[in-house]
């Protein structure tokens, strides 16, 4: 478990803000790129000092749950967009989705100085040997972890990439290989579900025979129904082996996240 503290903050589009934390403690932050996660603890409105669980590995699932209700920190998961080992700096990128959501209202808010807790979490993107090609779905949430995959891609890498934003200024330029084919998919009704259409529109490309031949390897993250339904159909009806997907519920529509 790391402190760090907010050193800036950018309003990267509409949507999303990005946060750099900062300190010298993050020098023990074991970051290992791609989608790395990392559990991320926040103080609760009122709270004069952030109190963070301290034992290693899962053990601090144990403490969280002993705090009491006036101490626990909210924690939450978030993508690493970016680490400096060099400055000991970490960008969180957020999706600011409303005040309903503590972790969105502290971002949207975030001022420099305050304190946050990090415990380092691993990768959930891990391509099957021998795939001929990857298919890369999320929504807003996933978006983060999507560029990063990205940018950090081998250079003959060839993919299909759908990102659901909720607005035509979400679209953003990604660094992305040649071989990458990346389909924006802007949502507009501010009242539709997200991840929806990203569904809707690779389920048509799928049935269409609109996607490459060969053996994908299948990334799916996002609201719950995204990653599981789209599963369901990759699998189920186009034959891809379950062991080359990776799908990965990053929130739950109508749900807050435990904690
Ligand atoms: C491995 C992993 C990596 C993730 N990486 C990122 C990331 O880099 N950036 C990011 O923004 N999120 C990311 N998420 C998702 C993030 O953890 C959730 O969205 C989280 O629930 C947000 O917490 P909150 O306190 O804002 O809302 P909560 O208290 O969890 O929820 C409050 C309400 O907001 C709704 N809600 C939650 N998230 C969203 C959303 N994204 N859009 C619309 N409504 C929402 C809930 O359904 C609920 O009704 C990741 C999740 C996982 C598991």
């Amino acid at each position: 478990m790391v402190r760090a503290r907010v050193v800036r903050t950018e309003r990267t589009s509409p949507h999303f803000v990005t946060v750099t934390l900062g300190g010298e403690e993050l020098s023990a932050f074991e970051f290992l790129g791609l989608d790395q996660c990392t559990r991320l603890f926040l103080p609760r409105a009122g709270q004069s000092s952030l109190r963070l669980p301290t034992a290693a590995h899962n053990g601090w699932i144990a403490q969280y749950y002993l705090m009491s209700a006036r101490d626990k920190p909210y924690v939450r998961n978030y993508t690493v967009r970016r680490f400096d080992a060099e400055r000991r700096e970490l960008d969180i990128e957020f999706v600011v989705h409303g005040d309903t959501g503590p972790a969105s209202a502290w971002a949207a808010g975030a001022v420099a100085g305050e304190e946050v807790g990090l415990f380092a979490e691993g990768v959930y993107y891990l391509p099957s040997p021998g795939t001929d090609w990857q298919l890369l779905v999320g929504d807003e949430s996933a978006l983060p972890a999507v560029a990063s995959v990205l940018e950090q891609a081998p250079p003959d890498l060839r993919a299909e990439v759908y990102l659901e934003v909720p607005g035509a200024d979400d679209v953003r330029e990604l660094v992305v290989p040649e071989g990458v084919n990346t389909h924006w998919l802007v949502r507009e009704d501010p009242g539709a579900v997200p991840g929806r259409l990203a569904s809707r529109t690779v389920r048509a490309a799928l049935a269409d025979g609109g996607l490459p031949e060969g053996r994908p390897y299948c990334f799916l993250a996002g609201e719950r129904d995204l990653p599981t339904g789209l599963r369901r159909t990759l699998v189920r009806e186009h034959g891809v082996a379950k062991a080359d997907v990776t799908f990965v519920g990053y929130w739950r529509h109508g749900r807050s996240y435990l904690g």
